[in-house]
């Protein structure tokens, strides 16, 4: 199975894109920066996984179901928490400020469909990787996920402040292979990224040793784009090589 970053910013500038990668061809987890994918791309599209509801990570959700409306015949399906899934359906397809695409039919059915994700709970994907839902310690109904092929393991974050039960699962997994952690202020900007549930360098340094796999090398996105060079050199002085940035166009198998 690969992965493929899209994006991988915590907001957006000239230059920047938000935070979506592809699970296969047939998945996106979150959906910030889903149109740059070509429209045979979204047409292949099956399932989008939020994270949360947060606008950087559903921004261009409504693009890419208004793009492929008129060709598709399956809904799309948008899977989240009970939480996320409520703000999406009452904030922003809702009729008002986009449409409420639950109401637009294809000639199979409606255009979207949401599910509700289970918390810790496993779950097939299209294309058959396995994925376990956790709460993590952000607002918008935030879940991390673990994603399990038939070969490995790997642990996302999505957007967190310090949290605890994610690390607990992945430390179970004798094959994990990478962690995807997000931390988007630098470590003088502590007070901030508590405040709003985020990580930064020394926060993410404490997560890690409740993970307790010093052999699993770390994956960092999220970061705020004018922090870039201030995150990259603390990380560096916690991590030395073992953490790198995650750029747009990354692409993994596992
Ligand atoms: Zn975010
Ligand atoms: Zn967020």
């Amino acid at each position: 199975m690969f992965l493929e970053i899209l994006g991988a910013d915590g907001s957006k500038q000239a230059g920047s894109h938000l935070v979506t990668m592809r699970l296969g061809s047939s998945v996106l987890i979150d959906a910030g920066s889903a149109s740059s994918l070509t429209n045979t791309e979204q047409l292949r599209t099956e399932m989008v996984l939020l994270t949360h509801a947060h606008l950087d990570h559903v921004l261009e959700l409504g693009f890419i179901v208004d793009a492929t409306a008129s060709q598709r015949d399956q809904p799309l399906v948008v899977k989240g928490s009970k939480a996320a899934l409520a703000i999406v359906m009452d904030h922003y397809m809702n009729d008002l400020i986009w449409p409420d695409f639950t109401n637009i039919s294809t000639t199979h059915g409606p255009t979207l469909v949401y599910e509700e994700l289970e918390e810790q709970e496993w779950i097939e994907l299209p294309g058959g990787i396995h994925a376990l839902p956790v709460a993590v310690n952000h607002g918008a109904g935030a879940r991390g996920f673990l994603f399990r092929s038939d070969s490995s393991c790997i642990v996302y974050t999505g957007d967190t402040g310090p949290t605890n039960s994610i690390w607990g699962r992945a430390a179970e997994m004798d094959d994990l292979k990478m962690v995807i952690a997000e931390t988007s202020f630098p470590d003088r900007l502590t007070d901030i990224a508590v405040a709003s549930d985020h990580l930064t360098p020394e926060l993410l340094e404490g997560e890690m040793k409740k993970l307790g796999r010093p052999d699993v090398p770390i994956y960092v996105f999220h970061l705020k784009p004018w922090f870039r060079h201030e995150i990259e050199r603390d990380l560096r002085r916690r991590f030395q090589d073992r953490a790198v940035l995650l750029m747009r166009g990354d692409r993994f198998t596992f």
